[in-house]
């Protein structure tokens, strides 16, 4: 481990191109030094803090209670606070010189009348505060029942920065403490927080329930859920499970309770460390947040995350379990071991995904997830091939841009493909090692990047730090260029070149890799191959085999190959093994995006998978084939496009017809779905008629369609809806009869092509006949209808803004920022897009609308690419046919 200095320095001299690896060795986590806008004189040890929510008038009054640790002798107390006024302020028992609560810059500065001594102290303070409506801090969540009852609880969503808006406190991850916890509610709710009940005591209609002392943690972990719910529980391997549910859904969880009890048992393995919890609740919020909180010891999801009923489809299955892993994951990951500063999000949310999306390949291996999640990986490789991108680790100093940096695209899915890289460069033992060894390290503590690459470089699979540092502080990625020469007796040697990829053009990004190559030849098993330099010959294989660097699509980059290679490839197509052909198909078609290849090249690949059944490939060409489409539409050249891609998965469509056969895996059914919805999306008459058929017997029995199948169907039906047809599937959406099947009603719905009744949906998207705890859904409904009536969308998203947003807080103003101009690139032009949203966001976020707007920008451009590359596609094999 002390080799790191020299390992940097070898480095440096190797790329002296890359700045970013000339540094000295990474730092490690030093509370001192880590940053934050807290002085860190004063340290909280343990709070003690008893709360009396009001939900009818949406305040809260507390008391608080807190151990200080002071470092040295100060007479000024500074910590967060938003929305509250303090009474009562003492410390050590006695009146403070003074208090000044800023809610702008969410901080209270407490004076002394003379300075504190260093050692313990104890801050105590009354203070009365507020019950948020979004869902940040302690919120109030309503909901309808099924039965159609209005009602409401009460929950907290913290991460970032929003524990100060429930309790005063040092809101900063490296400020670990310990947390008592007192509630006092109607005495016939249910109550749940971080650590089991230690006392409860009942004072007519309200009661005081005493939480027992969480283990040392950051303040964004603490959760408190409060209302009419119910449990059910299970007990294993010492942990007590626990699925939390409004009353009479907790039935719903039964596969949640089950999942937990065997991704723990794996977790529990795989660390090293045991899960610490005498519990872990898994808590089903009705609306609230679109995802999960991995608060520790009582896990918060969006119960449509969470609850299985008989509506749910394999992909709602698949959602329910990945999540929970990817949550569960963070009790290690964030919650045991936690970034240091926002900077390092990475540490805990790339982590989280690798690790679910490992923990769910694992147990499901039907479900075939590492191929699901290449998908993932070509939208961080959409958006991390911008000018605009960012490093995984990223600069952050204040609390806008703590919350902005949740980028789903790097932060997430970037990191999980960069972790599965090295993993599969280090050997999976080697990582793990590493791992188990990091978090026995640093449990209860924090850490930077630095912490981790110590921990991996120890791992007995040599230095990977400098590899692991150059794809973590740098953004983009490269494009490894493969020119291949062959000897007299056919062996084939390869001469590899990098350089950025970059979507606006090659040849103008700056950066350097080592990229970990895995190098396969025909179909025999794949090597690896460290790719550190400027230039390197790799021999490989035979020249009359195809060839993959990128076997098994674990790397993170794009691959270009030279036109003989490639031309061998495409010939043996349809028998290269599976990942590396989705590598491929991945890399072409990025290389058209970027004008570094025809369109035919791509079109030659797509057309060369016969009726070979892979479910991602698939997704992959049917995804570029909608992207054509899309462009297409209103030209002169549509129809012939919408004809020529219908040739392309129609023999595939017939041989799979439309039935599910009981051996078959969930991927190839969704392929059969995702073709038949082309299929119907592109005019095709066969498919319309059997959909309006199937159509007809689900309106009158809805048991005439399975869930799996019902979106793709009503999808179809809705795009070419009459407007009797289009009455029938709004009656069919008001009737469903939970939210999973609301939102698969709705958004078949809002597919509707005729403009009229895009009129009526619109109008509907936005109607209370849509819940309240469903809110989170409208905007993706907008969205939805987008996809045929751009301009529409526009309009009723602007006139509407401010409450499609407001569910998604505090991510509101990167949705703004970052995802608006994706979303309307096509409604107007891109100046006026800019204006509009620049007008809205704040400065701190100018550089996510930089991002935005070169998607908005480089869509356009596509658009006019492909629209003129696929005519003359068309035309000249039109003329070859002729
Ligand atoms: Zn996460």
């Amino acid at each position: 481990m002390r080799a790191r200095g020299v390992m940097g320095l070898a480095l440096a001299l190797a790329f002296p191109a890359a700045p970013v690896l000339a540094q000295a060795a990474p730092p490690v986590f030093d509370f001192a030094t880590t940053p934050g806008r807290l002085p860190k004189n004063v340290v909280p040890l343990e709070y003690t803090i008893a709360l009396t929510p009001d939900a009818a008038s949406h305040t809260v009054a507390g008391t608080e209670s807190i151990v200080l640790d002071f470092k040295a002798a100060s007479a000024v107390i500074q910590f967060n606070s938003l929305n509250q006024k303090l009474s009562k302020v003492l410390l050590d028992g006695k009146p403070v010189r003074s208090v000044v609560s800023d809610d702008k810059a969410q901080l209270t500065t407490i004076k002394l009348a003379r300075p504190a001594g260093p050692g313990r102290h104890t801050l105590s303070f009354a203070y009365a505060g507020k019950i948020e409506k979004e869902p940040r801090g302690l919120f109030l969540q309503e909901y309808v029942t099924p039965a159609g009852a209005r009602d409401a609880m009460l929950t907290t969503q913290f991460e970032a920065t929003d524990a100060r808006r429930m309790f005063p406190c040092w809101d900063e991850p490296a400020f670990r403490a310990v947390f008592k916890l007192s509630v006092t509610v109607p005495a016939k709710w249910a109550v749940y927080s971080n650590m089991p009940e230690s006392e409860r005591s009942v004072k007519g209609a309200l009661a005081t329930t005493r939480f027992a002392p969480t283990p040392k943690m950051p303040t964004y972990l603490v959760e408190f859920s409060g209302g009419d719910l119910a449990h059910i529980a299970a007990e294993s391997g010492g942990t007590q499970f626990r699925v939390v549910a409004v009353r009479g859904q907790e039935q719903g969880g039964q596969q949640a309770l089950a999942n937990a009890q065997q991704i723990l048992a794996d977790y529990n393995d795989y660390f090293g460390v045991r899960y610490p919890l005498p519990k872990l609740d898994s808590i089903a919020v009705p609306g609230g947040f679109s995802g999960a909180m991995e608060n520790w010891g009582a896990i918060t999801y969006n119960d449509q995350a969470l609850l299985i009923t008989p509506s749910s489809t394999m992909g709602n299955r698949q959602g329910v379990y990945s999540t929970q892993a990817h949550e569960m994951a963070h009790q290690w990951f964030g919650d045991l071991v936690t970034m240091g500063w926002w900077d390092e999000l990475w540490l805990n949310e790339s982590f989280a995904s690798w690790m679910a999306a490992r923990q769910t390949d694992l147990r499901n291996p039907s479900w075939r997830w590492w191929e699901h999640q290449d998908a993932t990986k070509e939208d961080a490789m959409g958006a991390d091939a911008r000018a605009t991108s960012h490093a995984i680790v990223q600069h952050v100093t204040n609390e806008l841009q703590a919350s902005s940096a949740f980028d789903p695209a790097i932060t997430y899915s970037k990191g999980q493909a960069v972790l599965r890289m090295l993993e599969a460069h280090m050997g999976a033992d080697n990582f793990r090692s590493g791992i188990r060894s990091y978090m026995k390290t640093h449990a209860y503590s924090n850490t930077l990047s630095g912490d981790l690459w110590q921990a991996l470089d120890g791992a007995g699979a040599g230095q990977v730090s400098g590899i692991a540092r150059a794809w973590t502080s740098q953004p983009g990625f490269p494009l490894v260029s493969v020119t291949a020469s062959c000897d007299a007796a056919g062996e084939r040697t390869i001469a590899l070149t990098q350089q950025r990829f970059l979507l606006q053009g090659l040849g103008g990004g700056k950066g350097h890799w080592p990229v970990p190559l895995q190098v396969r030849s025909g179909t025999g098993a794949p090597k690896p191959v460290l790719f550190d330099g400027d230039r390197q010959s790799v021999p490989a294989g035979r020249c009359d085999e195809a060839l993959s660097i990128n076997a098994g699509a674990l790397g993170y980059f794009r691959t270009a190959y030279d036109d003989a290679t490639l031309a061998r490839i495409t010939q043996s197509f349809a028998s290269v093994p599976e990942a590396d052909r989705i590598a491929l198909l991945d890399d072409q078609w990025a290389l058209v995006a970027a004008g570094a290849q025809p369109l035919a090249s791509y079109l030659a690949l797509a057309s060369a998978m016969g009726d070979t059944a892979n479910q991602r490939a698939w997704e992959q060409i049917t995804g570029a084939l909608d992207t054509i489409e899309t462009a297409e539409r209103g030209t002169a050249g549509h129809a012939a496009f919408a004809a020529y891609a219908r040739s392309i998965v129609k023999p595939l469509s017939v041989k799979l017809g439309w039935d599910a056969r009981a051996d078959e895996s969930p991927g190839m059914q969704k392929l059969r779905r995702s073709l038949l919805a082309d299929l119907g999306g592109w005019g095709d008459p066969d498919v319309l008629a059997e959909a309006r058929k199937r159509f007809a017997a689900f309106a009158a029995d809805r048991a005439a369609i399975s869930a799996d199948d019902q979106l793709m169907v009503l999808a179809i039906v809705a795009r070419h809806a009459t407007a009797a047809e289009f009455e029938q599937l709004h009656a069919i959406a008001k009737s469903a009869r939970n939210e999973t099947e609301l939102r698969r009603y709705y958004t078949a719905l809002m597919q509707v092509r005729d403009p009229a009744l895009a009129e009526k949906a619109a109008a509907i998207a936005l109607s209370d006949e849509i819940p309240k705890q469903a809110d989170m859904a409208r905007i993706g409904l907008v969205g939805v209808l987008g996809g045929e009536h751009p301009q529409l969308s526009w309009s009723v998203f602007t006139q509407n803004s401010e409450r499609l947003i407001a569910p998604h807080q505090p991510f509101g103003p990167m949705i703004l920022a970052q995802y608006t101009p994706e979303m309307f690139w096509r409604a107007l032009p891109p100046e006026q897009l800019e204006a509009w949203i620049k007008g809205k966001v704040p400065a701190d976020l100018l550089p996510n609308l930089a991002r935005g707007m070169e998607v908005a920008r480089f869509k356009l451009a596509e658009k006019a690419m492909l629209v003129k590359a696929t005519d003359a596609y068309l035309a000249g094999k039109q003329a070859r046919a002729d």
